[in-house]
């Protein structure tokens, strides 16, 4: 991202205000800030889904541009809160995180409640990794907040994104399940981007970008408490 701004014309103010930032490809960056810093914004500018003003390429290529399409198919996304049909089952929530290569017979097999092709084992796999087994068969407005949480998860990793972005991913988790979920994005082989205001999930990756009113005011290592103190009291960093 080059000097990139985003307004909302509704708001009259900058959810991102000039952001400059270099990730390459693998790297694992979490993106810290209190709530309306512009860490989901950050996100979404990257899949061309905000109004943006400034440059930003993916591999390369610009989300505002041609290659929308091709970027969010390679793209994971486990955007803040859930976003499941609760109408439909945690199977075909978690299934749907595939369906930008879907073919027909695809489409039948998933209806009829089994993963397409070559996705099984790796479905059965996070399924079982996740612990959401069970929660397959039930409808998503039967789960609670923090299973939905993991259906989306396993729905963003199982088509193996090149980018895999995660939005507040541990919210509503317990230590347990959102260990599970942290290390999965450490797995994941690829570029990683965690947005969170949880420390010690910051903590656990290589590099922390901190954003405070739509602003980087840290980029680095994980950061301490004292710098972490202020960017949620608002001080001047
Ligand atoms: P964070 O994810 O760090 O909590 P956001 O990126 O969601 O912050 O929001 C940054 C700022 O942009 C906030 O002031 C928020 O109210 C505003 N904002 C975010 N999305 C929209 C939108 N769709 N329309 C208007 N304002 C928005
Ligand atoms: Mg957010």
């Amino acid at each position: 991202m080059r000097d990139l701004t985003v307004e909302f014309a509704d708001r009259g103010l900058l959810a991102l205000d000039g952001v400059d930032l270099e990730v390459d490809a693998g790297e694992r960056v979490a993106l810290l800030g209190p709530s309306g810093a512009g860490k989901s914004t950050l996100l979404r500018a990257l899949l061309g889904a905000v109004p943006a003003v400034g440059t930003v390429r993916v591999g390369g290529r610009d989300p505002y541009g041609r290659s929308t399409r091709e970027i969010r198919r390679n793209a994971g996304f486990l955007r803040q809160g859930d976003d499941l049909i609760l109408g439909v089952s945690g199977r075909l929530n978690a299934l749907m995180g595939t369906v930008a290569g879907w073919r027909l017979r695809d489409w039948c097999k998933v209806l009829s409640g089994r993963a397409p092709s070559g996705y099984a084992d790796r479905f059965a796999e996070l399924a079982a990794r996740h612990g959401v087994v069970d929660c397959l068969s039930a409808r998503a407005s039967q789960l609670s907040g923090g299973q939905r949480q993991r259906v989306a998860l396993i729905r963003a990793l199982l088509p193996a994104p090149g980018l895999l972005l995660a939005d507040e991913p541990t919210t509503g988790l317990d230590p347990v399940t959102s260990a599970e979920a942290v290390r999965a994005l450490h797995e994941a082989d690829a570029t990683v981007i965690a947005a969170t205001h949880d420390l010690t999930v910051a903590a656990t990756f290589p590099r922390v970008v901190a954003l405070r009113e739509g602003r980087v005011v840290h980029d680095g290592p994980p950061i301490d408490e004292t710098i972490s103190a202020k960017i949620y009291q608002q001080e001047k960093v």
